[in-house]
């Protein structure tokens, strides 16, 4: 539905204003801006949208007609942008769960610049499935996350980096949020400062020889100041990085991020029924 200003309603930006409809309940709208995550299909003409928002975590809503060519936002609603939008949802547990998108405006549409850089492409939709896997339950605000996503877009669509590099950069960034940034300049497991030389991913990340799992991989010493620079930002550092250190550097952030995915998975259930109780 549009709203249309005959009907008097007012709402604040990510403020949530009731809205009376015709089956009961009251419908609420609200605004917030988003980065797109992931469209699918839903019957003729109709996608769900699944969106990052600042304010409001992740959450999936339907955009109704946009696949007909006569739709005014259909464009603004691909992979990847940054769109600014009114949401109408219900209440908390009354009615359908799944909002609905009724206006948009684009803020910047990071996606058009990936489809012809493959590289690129496959580095948003890592962003975009790990952005989405880190938020398992729906409408939890996560605003740090939020502005690491839409950070990384930025940076991708200003190709002043390798992707690669933007790509890693994110993960590490994104794992601090979820509590499971890989320790790089204190062992794991005792907390003794230094640069050691060996990285286990069970273990958490860099481990000192009297704290060395078997099994421990021993990265080149470059490798952990890669790791290390893109955790804080040091671009000139991790621009400078020669492609081995970065393919190992790739390595080993995807291995631990894999390890934690695991592990979070099987957690869930857990939160699922926390909700449900
Ligand atoms: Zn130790």
């Amino acid at each position: 539905m549009t709203l249309r200003p005959s009907q008097g309603l007012s709402y604040r930006r990510g403020r949530m204003a009731p809205v009376p409809t015709g089956s009961g309940y009251r419908r609420q709208l609200y605004r917030d801006d988003a980065v797109v995550l992931r469209v699918q299909k839903l019957g003729e003409s109709d996608r769900i949208i699944t969106l990052l928002t600042r304010r409001h975590g992740r959450l999936r809503a339907v955009a109704r007609g946009v696949r007909r060519t006569t739709s005014r936002f259909g464009a603004r609603l691909e992979p990847f942008g940054h769109i600014d939008l009114q949401l109408a949802g219900s209440p908390e547990g009354v009615g359908s769960s799944l909002h609905s998108v009724s206006q948009v405006e684009a803020v910047a549409l990071y996606g058009k610049q990936f489809l012809s850089d493959y590289p690129r492409y496959t580095a948003a939709s890592a962003i975009a499935e790990t952005a989405e896997r880190l938020t398992p339950v729906e409408r939890e605000p996560s605003l740090r996350l939020f502005q690491l996503t839409l950070g990384a877009l930025k940076a991708l669509a200003a190709a002043e980096h390798a992707g690669g590099l933007v790509l890693d950069a994110y993960l590490l960034r994104a794992m601090a949020t979820a509590g499971w940034a890989p320790a790089i300049a204190e062992c794991a497991v005792c907390g003794t400062q230094g640069r050691h030389a060996a990285f286990s991913v069970p273990a958490g990340g860099a481990v000192c020889p009297d704290c060395r799992p078997p099994g421990a991989a021993h990265p080149a010493p470059a490798t952990l100041v890669l790791m290390s620079a893109l955790t804080d930002g040091d671009w000139p550092v991790a621009d400078a990085s020669e492609p081995p250190v970065r393919r190992e550097c790739s390595g080993l952030v995807a291995a631990h991020l894999q390890w934690h995915m695991e592990r979070a998975l099987r957690s869930l259930p857990l939160v699922d029924r926390r909700e449900s109780s």
